[in-house]
């Protein structure tokens, strides 16, 4: 026997996951990892004794063979080290979303081996709880080609390392956008269940994530997909996630909870039509740490996240509720690296909605409650 670890939680993080920069004005901007780290360190959540900190390491292609075709990480591979593949639009990678550059291999392959990484420090037991806030902005890669930002898709390698090992797995993505490449992984297996929450595919990218996708074969009704309307706000994401998922993790009996924080679902957020604030998304954060604790490890990854200030308070926050740290309601005065931060909290939120708006977007939530409920939870027994 070792000795337990006074640790509750590990942090996953260096600055090389920082460094890159995807193509001028990329909304993806890897630099928001370490206005969060500066964040973290500033309003002392890197001194809680309770949080264990380490360093990534590279996936090995091995690893990433877990889930990608040999052939696209290959081209990955020559593009990232400056040569040319000719057929790089079929693998994904061109212009626009998933730009060809040099170091895309090294840097895919440093956050994906951050999330292994965390999905080893819980899976020995070392700590229940890990956040590799790199990952999980990869969740749209699919075997064989680059999508919406992501290369060598995370949540996808690491899940399939758990599933092989023999673990039950639940995952679920909060990330505004579906999480469509880390269900396409696991689509045909009833051994990972797969959550999405997001805005409907009708209004954003990927244009997927209907409720009618739950799973094919042994899979059918291990794919649950939840899509909420534009201007959804806190209360009501919260309760359609009160009304799903908790139920869903429990009756399914994970081994492991996996978790997808993007927080592009934030009101600021360029590039989405979600409103949840800060808030809002630290009360999903401890609705799912509470349910990882019941069956006692929870990997958790990042995702997207376009406005700055957003990404630097939101994760903050999650990494605080992981090691039950109190941060102070204030951003500390000498944080500078995102300008105009007061409160961790968004202070005030979005203004509410006109009445028949917020009439419209209740009852689309509503109704993909009672459409998921109808297509899945007899499966398990509900
Ligand atoms: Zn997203």
């Amino acid at each position: 026997m070792t000795e337990p670890s006074r640790a509750s939680a590990a942090l996953v993080y260096s600055d090389e996951l920082s460094r890159h920069v995807l193509s001028p004005n990329h909304p993806m901007r890897p630099v928001r990892l370490r206005y969060m780290h500066e964040l973290m360190r500033a309003s002392g959540v890197l001194d809680s004794p309770s949080l264990l900190q380490v360093e990534p390491r590279p996936a090995s292609r091995e690893e990433i063979l877990r889930y990608h075709d040999a052939d696209y990480v290959d081209a990955v591979r020559v593009i990232g080290a400056g040569g040319i593949v000719p057929n790089m639009y079929e693998f994904g990678i061109g212009p626009g979303d998933n730009p060809p550059r040099k170091g895309i291999y090294d840097s895919t392959a440093l956050t994906a081996g951050g999330t292994l990484v965390a999905t080893e420090l819980v899976q020995s037991g070392a700590v229940p709880v890990a956040f590799a806030p790199a990952g999980g902005v990869h969740h749209h890669a699919m075997s064989n080609r680059a999508s919406g930002f992501g290369v060598f898709n995370d949540a996808a390698i690491a899940i399939r390392g758990l599933a092989d090992s023999g673990l039950r797995v639940a995952y679920v993505d909060i990330d505004c956008h579906h999480g469509d490449g880390v269900q396409a992984a696991f689509y045909g297996t009833d051994r990972v269940l797969t959550i999405s929450l997001h805005e409907g595919g009708q209004w954003l990218f990927p244009g997927s994530g209907f409720v009618e996708e739950t799973g094919e074969g042994a899979g059918e009704g291990y794919s649950v997909n939840v899509p909420l309307a534009p201007y959804t706000q806190d209360e009501l994401w919260l309760r359609t996630f009160d009304q799903l998922v908790p139920p869903l993790v429990r009756s399914f009996k994970p081994d492991v909870l996996f978790v997808q924080l993007g927080i592009d679902t934030h009101f600021k957020d360029p590039l989405t039509h979600l409103q949840l604030t800060t808030q809002g998304f630290t009360a999903a954060v401890t609705r799912l740490l509470a349910l990882g604790a019941e069956c006692g490890r929870t990997v958790a990854v990042g995702g997207g996240g376009y406005d700055m200030g957003a990404v630097a308070r939101a994760w903050t926050m999650a990494m605080a509720e992981m090691t039950g740290f109190a941060l102070p309601e204030q951003v500390p005065p000498d944080y500078d690296l995102v300008q105009g931060l007061t409160t961790f909290a968004d202070v005030p939120g979005p203004p509410p909605l006109p009445d028949d708006t917020a009439g419209e977007v209740e009852q689309y939530a509503d109704q993909t409650v009672a459409a998921v409920k109808k297509a899945v939870f007899g499966r398990f027994g509900l």
